[in-house]
């Protein structure tokens, strides 16, 4: 089999295809939308697995359960703020089980490269109380997906693969190995998947009672490894996924090496950091993300005799990415002399919207129209269209999660803010917008909706979108929106004072409306006349 140059995300897709994948399901989001890039051209070309986009993370998570209890290898994947939007399937399905391997990914963004948060998943694998494997390099991203369709079937469980952003976008070389072929376990007992509480508590029991069989997975894991240093009982370290590799980036050239744990898998493999825990004392634990790792060795009270240092001390920063050199300087060694010479100091590159971009256009009207509303407020979606927070639009005030626009809009004119504006975009609009407008509709709220219907999903790079052009004013009319209050406009410079007009006008009316301001991404454009 060929050795390939892959992103981490394509080497996740590639183990997840060569493992047996019948279906996989995913909404974009940086910096897990490569995987389905990935697997959406190969699976139309090649197949014989079928890749799609879903409405939202939610709607994948179940698809691929769904594809799970008939039996069939299903991938899931998403950014880690996805994996709230799907947390209610991820953390019912740990207690139904699984029946085909189900593989769980979640992309973290340490740094929030593109992220409003840098959670980790890690805790969300915990809480399910589901296997987790974190791969340090592509080769184990394509390797441990394989594996985790396995492992899912051996418990009959969720399994979780945990990337983060830095592994996910790099390239290096994989090796692969011959696929296996689609699995087909039948469709088990379905009444066994049936949360009712009788049944409910029951396999919780089991859940609960495959947790010594999990933690003896990962002490038995070969992707788990501990190296102990017989001359050296001052300093241990603990390096978990990508972390690994800045450990050994950084400790280059500085043999003999501590003693380190590799951790690649959790539960954790309890009995190997035991005995690096006895062998030093001093344990450096590095990880990116949270301080997972740390706070379960060290608990409420710590390990009496011994110090942990990490990210709740101080030794690592609590917040960003890790890197070789700040890995190098918690380990007290002085930085590379390549790097003494220092860098050349670059430019401040704030993110802006492209230029000639519509929702400028729209952003520009909007302003314009706001100008004799003193009391407005405009709360704002996630899309390339929550850079209308920065100058020189300063258009939104708030940006908070998927939906969020719509649903504090309804908040704020609830309790007398007026004219309360939601500004969101077709796609996050299909993937959660729907619901609160809905709600919205039922009350008559007194608001106004701007949709920023761009026929794509922009942000992550122009994915297809469910809800555009005469679709979405079908379904915002389905919803209950009057129809003489379902008004749309054309973004362009031509068009400002007309669109001001429309803006104004619903911004005037005491109840619900709703803009949609029609005009395609100019990058979508491009591409599709190139
Ligand atoms: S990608 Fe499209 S929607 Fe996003 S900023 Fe550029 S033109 Fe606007």
């Amino acid at each position: 089999m060929p050795r390939l140059i892959l992103l981490g995300d394509e080497a996740v897709a590639l183990g997840a295809v060569h493992g047996g994948l019948s279906a996989a399901y995913s909404y974009p989001g940086t910096p897990a939308s490569e995987i389905m890039e990935y697997l959406i051209p190969r699976a139309k070309k090649e197949g014989p697995f079928k890749a799609t986009w879903s409405v939202n993370e939610k709607v994948a998570y179940e698809e691929a359960l769904g594809a799970s209890f008939a039996g069939k290898r299903a991938l899931v994947s998403f950014k880690h703020v996805g994996l709230n939007v799907a947390a209610d399937p991820f953390m019912n399905s740990a207690i139904t089980g699984a029946n085909g391997g189900l593989v769980v990914v979640s992309a973290d963004d340490p740094g929030m490269h593109s992220s409003q948060n840098e959670q980790d998943s890690r805790y969300y694998a915990r809480f399910a109380q589901v296997f987790c494997f974190e791969p340090s390099d592509h080769q184990e991203a394509y390797d441990m997906t394989r594996e985790a369709f396995e492992v899912s079937e051996k418990l009959g469980l969720p399994v979780m693969v945990r990337l983060v952003t830095r592994l996910s976008h790099s390239r290096s070389t994989v090796e692969t190995r011959p696929s296996r072929p689609e699995n087909d376990l039948g469709y088990g007992e379905w009444t066994d998947w049936t949360l009712l509480p009788t049944n409910a508590r029951r396999k919780f029991g089991m859940l609960i009672r495959k947790q010594p069989e999990m933690v003896a997975l990962s002490e038995s894991s070969p992707w788990n490894s501990l190296t102990l240093n017989a001359e050296s009982r001052a300093l241990g370290v603990i390096a978990s996924g990508i972390a690994f590799n800045y450990f050994r980036e950084a400790a280059r050239g500085s043999e003999p090496l501590p003693s380190f744990l590799k951790v690649s898998t959790y539960p954790l493999p309890e009995a190997l950091v035991r005995k690096l825990v006895d062998h030093v004392e001093t344990i450096l634990v590095v990880e990116d993300g949270y301080p997972f790792i740390e706070k379960r060795i060290t608990g409420m009270f710590g390990i009496p005799g011994k110090t942990v240092l990490g990210k709740t001390t101080g030794a690592l920063p609590a917040s960003g990415e890790l890197s070789p050199d700040i890995v190098r300087r918690a380990l007290g060694l002085p930085p590379p002399a390549s790097l003494a010479a220092g860098g050349v100091p670059l430019a401040g590159r704030p993110p802006q919207l492209c230029a000639g971009c519509p929702h400028a256009d729209t952003f520009k009207a909007l302003n314009k129209a706001r100008e004799d509303h003193a009391g407005s407020s405009v709360f704002s979606d996630i899309g390339c269209y929550t850079l209308g927070a920065l100058p020189p639009y300063n258009a939104v005030q708030s940006c908070v999660c998927m939906g969020a626009s719509v649903s504090m809009a309804r908040g704020a004119s609830d309790v007398g803010v007026h004219p309360a504006v939601a500004v969101i975009g077709d796609s996050t609009f299909a993937h959660s917008g729907i619901t609160p407008l809905l709600g919205a509709a039922d009350a008559g709220a007194d608001m106004t909706v701007i949709i920023l219907d761009n026929a794509t999903t922009a942000m992550t790079g122009g994915q297809p979108t469910f809800g555009s052009g005469e679709r979405l004013l079908r379904i915002v009319a389905g919803v209950g929106v009057a129809p003489e209050h379902i008004r749309t406009i054309e973004p362009l410079p031509k068009n400002l004072e007309a669109n001001v007009r429309v803006i104004k006008e619903e911004l005037d009316y005491h109840g619900l409306s709703v803009i949609v301001a029609v005009r395609e991404c100019i990058q979508e454009s491009r591409k599709r006349r190139s």
